[in-house]
């Protein structure tokens, strides 16, 4: 038995046979040509090749996986299309008479280490992805197109590293787990495990050999371990796992269609944050009464470009459509601190967290904020839509944010567009401030929804992204729980309701305290509604 160690992406205990995924690759040679033009035409019929290739995984990946997963398909294209690089491989063909594959190889390579060196971690991850779609070329020209691994048993995929083509062409039902040697919990196996709902273990290192093909394993996605030729004992308690895993998958599916209410009869709205349409598929799979925080800014650091309104306007209309009667509430652009693109060439800060970042960004780009705000208006023509603005930390802000929205109502009723007039408005209570100063913030909108991801690392002092000050966080901090339950009690002075959007609003040990705070809704991710419906069934606030 052997036990390996990494980071767990993505939670739950799988038994299986392991696949390990070596995909042959040619060697490209360094001989020189004599024949630059016929050079540049094999690499121009390659190019074309992959993009074919590229635009039916894209196809398949929709299919599989959504749009999330197969826009990487859409990057690759784009890079495949990109001038520079068309250039660079040309230039090393002709003028430095480079093979083809050499000359892609080459390009491939310093686009890698230009991505590599920026600061943006989204960027830098885009150095795999140009590696990606070189080596797709390369394989084209040396005639050693990958071929698809045909699985005869569910698996688990073991394998360096996978890339989204790799993992993407492996048949959904016949894959148990990805585990790999290198990678990240951003990595792209991780990003398509999490949307694919499928356990995985990234970062596992050298240890993982060709020699382990066809061993029983178990992966456990949530300590991060993949155990090879597991003994007894432990094969035993992984089946035990299992079946305990499946017993509580049925029994929490049981509690679909049941009510958000307490024993002693308080109803609560159980919501869920989704950033995306497929996310937003789960949340209703799950049964989320409706959506709590749609984080926009997703669509936006997706895009290679603002989006526009109208393609704004696509997607929330799609998600409005889907909720139908249930509530939906947009928030407005929280980009900024972690959440940066490029295009939107942010100034470098000092600190950024407390920083130009979402409505402090959006107010002074009050062309950027209409845009978004025409199309979450148009868009709550099709549902029950409501809006709420980030990072509030002044009565002002409020003010300013809710005269733009009357600005967009104003624009669209001249151009006869229709929206909702009675469309509701909230803020984000996330800034020690907006809890302070929460009764005066009640009186200017119709609900607040409590960030304690943001409010927890202004009160404390502590930076959200840094794994090494983690020790000092105490998720149940009493000054946290003090500015909810201020919060809660200018909400309510207000007659105005208020949420938790933030990731306390999921710990069920505190499910108890907020109920009785009179938070009227919890918003959480999708695999957590039905845990916490369990939890808010099993109360008597009475006690
Ligand atoms: C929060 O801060 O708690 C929140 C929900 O917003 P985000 O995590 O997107 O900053
Ligand atoms: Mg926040």
């Amino acid at each position: 038995m052997r036990e390996l160690r990494g980071a767990g992406v993505f939670g739950g205990v799988v038994i299986g046979p392991v696949y390990f995924y070596a995909p042959g690759r040619c060697t490209v040679s360094e001989e020189k040509t004599e024949d630059p033009a016929g050079e540049v035409t094999r690499f121009e019929i390659a190019r074309g090749r992959a993009q074919a290739q590229l635009k039916a995984l894209y196809e398949q990946a929709l299919a599989q996986a959504g749009e999330e997963s197969a826009a990487i398909f859409d990057i690759h294209q784009l890079m495949l299309d990109d001038q520079d690089y068309i250039d660079s491989v040309h230039g090393l063909i002709t003028r430095g008479r480079d093979n083809a594959a050499r000359a892609v190889q080459k390009t491939g390579a310093r686009f890698a280490r230009t991505f590599a060196e920026m600061d943006d971690e989204y960027m830098k991850a885009r150095s795999a992805d140009v590696l990606d779609v070189s080596q797709r070329v390369i394989d084209i020209l040396c005639g050693a197109e990958g071929e698809t691994p045909g699985l005869s048993v569910p698996s688990i995929i073991v394998a360096e590293d996978l890339t989204p083509s790799q993992s993407m062409q492996f048949e959904r039902d016949k894959v148990l787990a990805f585990a790999t040697a290198k990678g990240s919990s951003c990595s792209h196996t991780a990003i398509l495990a999490r949307t694919k709902g499928v356990p995985a273990v990234v970062g596992l290192g050298r240890a993982l050999t060709p020699d382990l093909h066809g061993k029983t394993a178990v992966l456990d996605g949530e300590n991060g371990t993949l155990t090879v030729d597991p003994d007894e004992k432990t094969l035993a308690a992984a089946q035990k796992r299992l079946q305990k895993q499946q017993k509580d998958h049925a029994a929490l599916q049981a509690l679909k269609g049941t009510p958000d209410r307490t024993k002693d009869g308080r109803t609560v709205k159980l919501y869920a944050n989704v950033g995306n349409l497929e996310e937003l598929q789960d949340a209703l799979e799950q049964d989320a009464a409706g959506v709590g925080l749609f984080r926009t800014e997703f669509l936006y650091l997706q895009a290679a470009d603002y989006p526009t309104e109208e393609e704004q306007l696509a997607i929330y209309r799609r998600a409005a459509e889907m909720c139908g009667d249930r509530k939906i509430i947009f928030r407005t652009l929280d980009i900024g601190a972690d959440k940066t693109a490029p295009y939107f060439d942010l100034p470098a800060e000092e600190n950024p967290a407390m920083g130009l970042r979402a409505i402090r960004l959006c107010l002074s780009r009050p062309g950027l904020f209409q845009t978004q705000l025409r199309a979450l208006l148009r868009a709550s023509a099709y549902g029950n839509v409501s809006v709420m603005f980030p990072m509030i930390s002044s009565a002002r802000e409020v003010e300013k944010a809710l005269e733009q929205l009357e600005t967009a109502k104003e624009s669209l009723r001249k151009e006869g567009l229709a929206f909702d007039e009675k469309l509701e408005t909230g803020i984000m209570v996330e800034t020690p401030a907006a809890a302070l100063i929460a009764e005066e913030l009640a009186g200017l909108v119709d609900f607040f929804s409590v960030g304690t991801n943001d409010l927890a690392q202004y009160a404390c002092a502590l930076d959200r992204q840094n794994q090494t000050i983690q020790q000092f966080s105490d998720p149940h901090h009493p000054a946290v729980l003090r500015l909810i339950d201020m919060a809660a009690r200018a909400a309510h002075a207000k007659g105005k309701w208020i949420g938790i959007c933030g990731e306390l609003g999921a710990d069920t040990e505190l499910t108890e305290t907020f109920l009785k705070m009179g938070i009227d809704e919890l918003s959480v991710s999708a695999p957590k509604v039905l845990p916490l419906r369990g939890k808010i069934q099993s109360l008597d606030l009475s006690r």
